[in-house]
């Protein structure tokens, strides 16, 4: 890890500002139907309510509300979850900059505050130069725990470390650490498990990785597009016609980097999937039906090639895993490999989701918090939130 972190940080008699990701799931009623980013932050708020503090200030965004203040995305319930979850009162605002946002961090007998979601101000998303400089006007030091939004640009990820010093959060450090580690030198053999809806949407992984893998698993939506490049009948499946040739092109490279390439050979197939009609496991998809989970026969040569791996990283579910009917191959592969002693590392929302329904979640070395954050490490692109902290000295 070449930035500086929470652990090098002096927060004595400081006014903190963390960018965490609150960004939770609201009923109509406004109620947090899962809070794990809260949680995920907790650590941190911990960390540094233990270093003598002046304030803790957490900022974070909350939907979509496009530059405008939508009543039913204000943080306030956030703000109370938190408070309970902490144990200690937390001082929500109506704002996240100006004149009476400062003079109430400053008069309030508060520790904890909780700014207003950012996204009321369009500045945010543009990374507006000025909105960064007011946010930094807050506080002493800043701190980005905000895993999930650290693959965006924006002025409370990347513009205020113009400002301020900045520094890693615990949960932001451990991301970098397993995901950036991991696939920099992973221990050999590296395999990856691609699956999810799309080819297009998982391009990047496979070309980043590709070069560094000794196996490549395919399986999900994704799988079909590769198999009718091959020339095989996918009857109703999910199909890219368009990514055929990549797909034709993928596959040819990584034949010339003596990389395995593994696609489903029987599948759980259905002639509709909404509501689930006929349910049949078969080699061969016919007219009409659609795959929606990878069969028994493809599970034993994907566990197979996964058995000896020393790392594997997966990303995108194996089939439709939010239906039950569809679950049993992504549920399989995920049972199977946390038993290995290989390091499993998950990146995904989706695939992170299935994790912990099959209750697998504190099985795997590391399941990330950010899907399109994760996504993108997996690609090898530069996060500009993690680039914009300040390096270690
Ligand atoms: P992640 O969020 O983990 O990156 P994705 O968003 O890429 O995963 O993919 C998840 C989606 O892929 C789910 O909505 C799932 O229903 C879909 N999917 C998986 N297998 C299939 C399949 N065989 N046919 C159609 N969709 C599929
Ligand atoms: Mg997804």
């Amino acid at each position: 890890m070449n930035k500086t972190t929470i652990k090098d940080c002096n927060f004595n008699n400081k006014k903190v500002l963390i960018r965490v990701d609150f960004n939770v799931p609201l009923d109509k009623n406004l109620n947090i139907t899962d809070d794990t980013r809260i949680t995920a932050a907790i650590p941190t708020i911990k960390y540094i309510l233990d270093k003598n503090p002046k304030k803790v200030i957490l900022m974070s965004h909350l939907g979509r509300p496009d530059g405008k203040v939508k009543e039913e995305l204000r943080l306030t319930p956030v703000a109370k979850r938190l408070e309970k979850l902490l144990g200690q009162k937390v001082l929500k605002l109506d704002d996240c900059i100006g004149s009476d946002v400062e003079s109430k961090i400053n008069s309030s007998g508060e520790k904890i505050i909780m700014l207003e979601n950012l996204r009321f101000h369009a500045e945010e998303e543009k990374n507006d130069d000025n909105f960064a400089k007011s946010l930094a006007k807050l506080a002493d030091v800043y701190v980005s725990d905000a895993f999930g939004t650290v693959h965006r640009a924006h002025a409370s990820t990347a513009g205020i470390t113009k400002y301020l010093p900045s520094a890693a959060g615990l949960l932001l450090e451990k991301e970098i650490n397993y995901l950036g580690k991991t696939l920099e030198s992973p221990a050999r053999p590296f395999a990856v498990i691609l699956g999810g809806a799309k080819v297009s949407d998982k391009i990047g992984v496979i070309e980043n990785l590709l070069p560094k893998a000794q196996a490549i698993l395919i399986g999900g939506g994704m799988a079909y597009t590769f198999l009718k490049a091959n020339g095989i009948n996918i009857g109703k499946s999910k199909l890219e016609a368009d990514k055929m040739d990549l797909a034709k092109q993928l596959i040819d490279k990584a034949e010339k980097l003596n990389v395995k390439i593994l696609l489903p050979v029987d599948h759980v197939i259905t002639d509709s999937i909404d509501p689930v009609g006929q349910v049949k496991k078969v080699k061969d998809i016919p007219e009409g039906f659609i795959a929606v989970d990878i069969g028994d026969e493809t599970i034993k040569i994907f566990e197979n090639a996964l058995k000896d791996a020393k790392t594997i990283c997966w990303n995108g579910p194996l089939g439709i895993s939010e239906i039950d009917a569809f679950a049993n191959g992504t549920r399989s592969i995920g049972e199977f490999i946390s038993k290995l002693k290989a390091t499993t590392i998950i990146g995904g929302g989706d695939t992170a989701a299935a994790m912990s329904k099959f209750g697998l979640e504190n099985k795997m070395t590391h399941i990330s918090t950010g899907g399109g954050a994760s996504l993108e490490y997996m690609e090898g692109k530069v996060l500009p939130g993690i680039a914009a902290l300040t390096d270690k000295k």
